[in-house]
């Protein structure tokens, strides 16, 4: 929420995102544009080991590779680009921004987008850390019972583990005791007023290779338009892709309706969803005079976000909407 002063330089985001804040901030108090300092924050949680949803140390598929998924949008001149389902490369949210500069496109996936990062420069590495094996397998070897013995085995039971496994990666790692955290969503707004977003991601835990989710899709995962605002989302990708969350966040702006009441028609729009898997959806969104919210289909989610006044980040609860509409304010 904005308290009437001139809210930007603003960042907003996930809570994971603390640890690029000072990067983050750093740059916009210089002048530098939004999308480079959504992109430096993002990359920071890339490079965290501890952080088991993004980047280096992301929990792994079900074959065990670690695939990740990230997207920049500049809401300046609303490009966008992405990259998904991405092995071997720590920074994906660096390789969309190239996309994005480079290509003639917006989305590049699997060996495509290795092969666009191998082109462009950067270095090829093994993502998994010892710990995140150790999670993957012992969770996969809980679930075996039954299969005949070897990594192998689990090679023919694919979908039925996808279904019993795949695991939203902030639930996934809280199950096993390590940080919890999730996708990262940082949306950056510049001295000029201008927004960017950028997303990254190692998506569900243990999910059928090749699986994307929202997190790299423009206008499901993020969505940035200077005109009316910006958003972003964690939680369940198949359901902010169906109902293309950010960008109907900023939508029911341009049509007219306040930040809050835009976010919570975007949230009133999951529940309208049929889906046995059906989880939570957080999203993050800022309106184009910065104001901004944090609102969730559920209770007690939290976002983080810095004005240049502010000496670090702050947490704020998200709104609660339950299915019947009603918001639930948290007290911060
Ligand atoms: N939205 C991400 C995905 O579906 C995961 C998350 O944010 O928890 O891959």
């Amino acid at each position: 929420m904005s308290d009437g002063r001139v809210t930007h330089p603003l960042l907003v985001a996930s809570r994971n995102a603390d640890i690029g804040f000072a990067a983050g901030m750093e740059l916009l108090r210089a002048g530098a544009p939004a999308l480079d300092a959504a992109v430096a924050v993002v990359q920071r949680v890339e490079d965290n080991p501890k952080d088991h949803t993004v980047g280096y140390g992301g929990l792994p598929n079900l074959h065990g590779d670690v695939e990740l998924d990230a997207m920049v949008m500049d809401g300046s001149t609303l490009k966008a680009g992405a990259v998904a389902a991405l092995k071997g490369f720590r920074h994906p949210v660096v390789i969309a921004r190239k996309v994005l500069e480079t290509l003639p496109h917006v989305l590049l996936a699997g060996e495509g987008a290795a092969e666009f990062a191998r082109e462009m420069g950067f270095e090829e590495e093994s993502l998994l850390t010892d710990e995140a094996r150790t999670i993957w397998k012992r969770r996969l070897e809980a679930e075996a019972d039954g299969l005949p013995p070897g990594v192998a085995r689990y090679y023919r039971h694919m979908a039925r583990l996808a279904r019993s496994l795949a695991k939203d990666p902030e639930a996934a790692a809280q199950e096993h005791g390590t940080d919890v955290t999730g996708t990262v969503i940082v949306i950056a707004q510049d001295h000029a007023g201008h927004l960017a977003v950028a997303t990254s991601t190692s998506g569900w835990a243990w999910k059928y290779p090749g699986r994307v989710g929202d997190t790299p899709i423009p206008g499901a995962g993020g969505y940035a338009d200077n005109r009316y605002g910006a958003a972003g989302c964690t939680g369940r990708g198949e359901m902010a892709m169906r109902a293309v969350t950010a960008r109907s966040v900023v939508l029911y702006m341009k049509m007219g309706l306040p930040l809050w009441s835009a976010a919570r028609e975007a949230v009133l729009d999951l529940y309208a969803l049929e889906d046995e898997f059906a989880s939570g959806v957080t999203l993050y969104a800022v309106d184009a005079h910065g104001n901004h919210v944090g609102m969730s289909n559920q209770e007690g989610r939290t976002y983080i976000f810095q004005t240049a006044h502010m000496t670090a980040p702050a947490e704020r609860p998200c709104i609660f909407v339950g299915p019947d509409g009603r918001w639930h304010i948290p007290s911060s």
